[in-house]
């Protein structure tokens, strides 16, 4: 049998003023999609080791291609990467396995995976179509019309990604090989879940996904997913819903994805994160930093964070963590070409003066200038380093041209590309030792706390009082395209009854 595998990612935050192209996706094509794919804890490593375990299969690998969240992704670049996985499409491919994220928007299609969806059902009407998602994808009515069965992640943080493409790829062989039969049906819920609130180990996911997880243990059921969803997309399916895949029995299918989404509806309080005002969480933040204990207190910049579309230089929480008279901070890495630009020929020791971050208007009113900061140039570094880890360990990270600036109260990282802090060579490779700093200010709300997270003495979530790129607070945006009412939007959201 012949099988068509693909991967493409993107989870785009369409509030973001930044623009995805295809440099970004890094994508590979053919052999060295196939030989890239085929050792990676990617749902299309898995689907690559399944179909190669599989006596008789010949595999079709036009594309892989995954860029960082960040914003819309250009027209041509989805043209160009939808265009490789249909063309590739031939009469004699006998299934198609797809590693997707679900929240991908193009400049000219909302509907990122809907559309591919669409196009490669167009094309081939009765080949049978399974997908990996994150959990974090928006499902609509096109990606549940076109696909035959649709898994998703069941962890966040994402460890599961290799798991999610096995089950995927399983149910799509048992159905070649006549021993099921898929059944799919979706339930969207009117929510907008955050993504601090999506933690599968806490709280009202951890027990949707023990829902879920209960339901799959029943005969007769292939597969349950919560999908959490990502709201940072003004687009009409943004937010919750679950996938039931049965063998073969809809009305089983029916009454479980009822039951699930009812529990979702019921604990939707649980999936709605309420910021407080900026100057409470910094005064909690002084409170723990006076506690006896070791290490710093990190502020998570949540408003910025950069893997999900921020821009990596707003300069709210620095500037109130400042009138707030906080010192012994450390933030970083605050990307800002030209301020480097500015600062890379100072020597160590000049003082200086530079403008510094906003350098995007983040929304139609946005009023925010550059921040001028007067301090010392401590050292200069090319922003490269290996990564210790945990998470991408051994990779290469390069920031760009970085300075380390000294403005008394904090030491600044001002680096030319972005960077989420995931990672203690943000610091460390201009010479400072975070773990000896009173406060860390990053830009991440959830990659930057295995590394960070084990040598501080705690953290506080802080989201700008007006609105960043990835706030957590969706009052700051101007959602036109959603459908309404959802919760937390609009108070009279309620689900369709089936
Ligand atoms: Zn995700």
């Amino acid at each position: 049998m012949k099988f068509l595998v693909a991967r493409l990612n993107h989870e785009t935050n369409t509030f973001s003023p930044l623009c995805t192209t295809l440099a970004d996706f890094e994508p590979r094509y053919g052999a060295d999609a196939l030989a890239g794919e085929r050792a990676a804890r990617t749902a299309m490593g898995a689907f690559i080791r399944l179909l190669e375990a599989r006596p008789g299969s010949t595999l079709v690998t036009p594309v892989s291609a995954t860029a960082n969240p960040g914003g819309t992704v250009d027209a041509a670049a989805y043209e160009h990467l939808v265009g490789c996985i249909v063309d590739a499409l031939a009469s004699d491919i006998d299934a198609v396995l797809l590693d997707l994220h679900g929240a991908m928007v193009a400049a000219q299609v909302p509907d990122g995976e809907g559309e591919l969806l669409r196009r490669l059902r167009a094309r081939a009407p009765n080949v049978p179509i399974a997908v990996a998602l994150d959990l974090h994808g928006n499902v609509t009515p096109a990606m549940v019309e076109h696909a035959d069965l649709v898994v998703g992640f069941k962890t966040y943080p994402h460890i599961d990604m290799a798991e999610t493409g096995e089950h995927a790829g399983r149910l799509l062989l048992d159905w070649l090989d006549g021993k099921a039969r898929p059944v799919m049906r979706w339930r969207q819920l009117p929510l907008l879940s955050h993504t601090l609130c999506s933690n599968t180990n806490e709280g009202a996911m951890q027990r949707a996904v023990q829902a879920a997880r209960a339901m799959e243990s029943q005969p007769g059921v292939q597969a349950v997913t919560v999908m959490a969803g990502f709201s940072l997309a003004d687009f009409n399916d943004a937010g919750m819903s679950v996938i039931v895949v049965t063998d073969d029995d809809a009305a089983l299918a029916d009454r479980l994805a009822d039951e699930l989404a009812a529990q979702l509806w019921r604990e939707r309080e649980g999936f709605v994160w309420r910021s407080e005002p900026l100057a409470a969480s910094l005064e909690r933040a002084r409170a723990l930093a006076a506690l006896p204990g070791q290490g710093p207190v990190l502020l998570l910049d949540h408003s910025d964070n950069v893997m999900s579309g921020g821009t990596c230089d707003t300069m709210d929480v620095l500037a109130a963590a400042l009138e707030a008279g906080l010192t012994g901070i450390a933030a970083g890495p605050i990307c800002d070409p030209q301020a480097v630009a500015q600062l890379w020929d100072a020597r160590d020791g000049a003082h200086v003066e530079v403008d510094l971050g906003n350098r995007f208007r983040i929304h139609a009113t946005d009023t925010r200038q550059p921040m001028l900061v007067a301090g010392t140039v401590r050292a200069h570094s090319d922003g490269r380093f290996t990564v210790s880890g945990p998470i991408y360990t051994g990779a290469q990270a390069d920031m760009g041209r970085s300075v380390l600036l000294d403005i008394g109260a904090a030491h600044l990282v001002i680096t030319e590309k972005r960077m989420e802090p995931y990672d203690i060579g943000v610091f460390r490779c201009v010479g400072l030792e975070p773990a000896a700093q009173r406060f860390l200010l990053l830009k991440s709300r959830m990659y930057c706390r295995p590394v960070f997270g084990a040598l501080a003495r705690g953290l506080v979530e802080c989201d700008s009082d007006r609105g960043g790129p990835t706030s957590s607070n969706y009052a700051y945006f101007d959602f036109r395209r959603l459908r309404r009412p959802v919760y937390p939007l609009d108070s009279g959201a309620a689900p369709e009854a089936h």
